[in-house]
């Protein structure tokens, strides 16, 4: 009634959305109405899922279950509080040392989020009169924190160490601190940064140095200790970030550094001062996740033969896949609206592998990402490829 009443002043947000459906980028949210597996119903089919960050299989894993409903009986659901006034539970510390050790870092502190440990950390530790030195493809979450820092931000071409260096050159001797800033793997390429050349070149202009090891954590280095340990560089990089929503398949991020760093962050990221502390069951699974990847190196050793027989399979069937190293594959579209009918097309057919466009990556290069896990069988596997080249046939994406 009020509508017709008056005028709508949000209507522009509906004029907005009907030109995404003529454009074919609207985008409906999925249902997901099973645990995520390598197989699993969503919006009522059976789909073989390409589409999750469950590298390892942990996020319907016994041990991890266990440990979550354990911690519930003892600590209940929530710790009611944030961090800094009473929700700093036992469990929260014992994660924290945890990861530390695993990262082989002083300390460690956890967010409520990979975006809140990116972005609070970022703008906790940099201000006005500071430089940001940033790849172009870095995840929203950094690009978040070095707005809210009100820092300067310097972006230079994707993976183009010389590029970085140049601007760190033109900025030495400028007042203020350097941040050379990173992804380990690119979320949408499923490349991986080249961190030995952007570690001497931050220690060449006396930069921070800081990583995102959002979809490194649990896939590269020794039991997955990310990128730094995939290069050696422990000691050299000063602030690493990782995520426990991925690999780790609970939620979180985490910091992991100095211990004056870590005791910064408590005083000055606004996520960690201003919103709650995770549920102690999400602490108890992650714990429990950590050591899984210690006992069981094979899971990620499955991850990673997975990942090359499916890469491989997908570049000899033709598909232009771009840079990808890692489990992260992207098949490369380039327009939206067909990514997003090849996604649709390929989900009717049983293989869930998400179209992803602008914002999320650059105009003109759409793709569908697939992402293989350690739990995928080779049946799945061949099932899928034999789905996607016959539905990129019949859109005319293969010859
Ligand atoms: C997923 C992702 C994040 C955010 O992690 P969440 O824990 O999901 O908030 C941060 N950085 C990168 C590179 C990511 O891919």
């Amino acid at each position: 009634m009020i509508s017709e009443l008056k005028s709508n002043p949000l209507s522009y947000l509906s004029e907005q959305l009907e030109t995404w459906k003529r454009e074919g980028t609207y985008q409906r949210l999925r249902e997901l109405q099973t645990a995520c597996g390598p197989v699993c119903r969503v919006d009522g089919r059976e789909v073989i899922n390409l589409a999750s960050n469950n590298y390892l299989g942990l996020a319907d894993h016994p041990k991890l279950k266990e440990a979550a409903t354990e911690a519930i009986r003892r600590y209940g659901v929530g710790s009611a509080a944030v961090r800094t006034i009473a929700g700093t539970m036992s469990l929260h510390l014992e994660l924290e040392r945890r990861i530390a050790e695993f990262k082989k870092t002083e300390a460690c502190v956890v967010f409520q989020s990979g975006f809140a440990a990116n972005a609070g950390t970022v703008a906790a530790i940099l201000g006005p009169d500071d430089h940001i030195v940033s790849d172009e493809l870095n995840h929203a979450s950094i690009i978040d924190g070095c707005r809210l820092s009100k820092a300067r931000i310097h972006i230079f071409p994707h993976k183009d160490v010389a590029a970085a260096d140049r601007i760190l050159s033109e900025l030495d001797g400028e007042p203020g601190r350097k941040l050379l800033i990173t992804d380990g793997v690119f979320s949408m390429d499923g490349d991986i940064a080249p961190l030995p050349q952007l570690v001497e070149v931050a220690e060449r202009h006396g930069a921070i140095m800081m990583v995102d090891d959002a979809h490194a954590s649990g896939v590269l280095g020794r039991a997955g200790r990310g990128t730094v340990d995939h290069f050696n560089l422990h000691g050299r990089v000063h602030i690493q970030v990782g995520t426990l929503s991925k690999a780790i398949a609970a939620i979180g991020g985490y910091v992991c550094g100095s211990r004056d760093l870590i005791e910064f962050l408590y005083h000055r990221a606004r996520p960690f001062l201003f919103s709650t502390s995770h549920p102690p069951s999400v602490a108890a699974t992650c714990l429990a996740a950590l050591d899984l990847l210690e006992k069981e190196p094979e899971r990620i050793e499955r991850l990673w033969q997975n990942t090359e027989y499916f890469k491989g399979e997908l570049r000899k069937a033709g598909f232009q896949t771009g840079a990808s190293e890692t489990p992260i594959t992207p098949i490369l579209i380039g327009d939206a609206a067909l990514a997003f009918r090849f996604s649709n097309e390929l989900f009717e057919e049983g293989v869930f592998a998400t179209g992803v466009g602008y914002p999320t990556v650059p105009k003109g290069k759409a793709r569908i990402r697939t992402i293989v896990t350690a739990v995928h069988t080779r049946e799945h596997l061949d099932r899928a490829l034999e789905i996607l080249v016959r539905v990129a046939k019949r859109l005319g994406i293969l010859a």
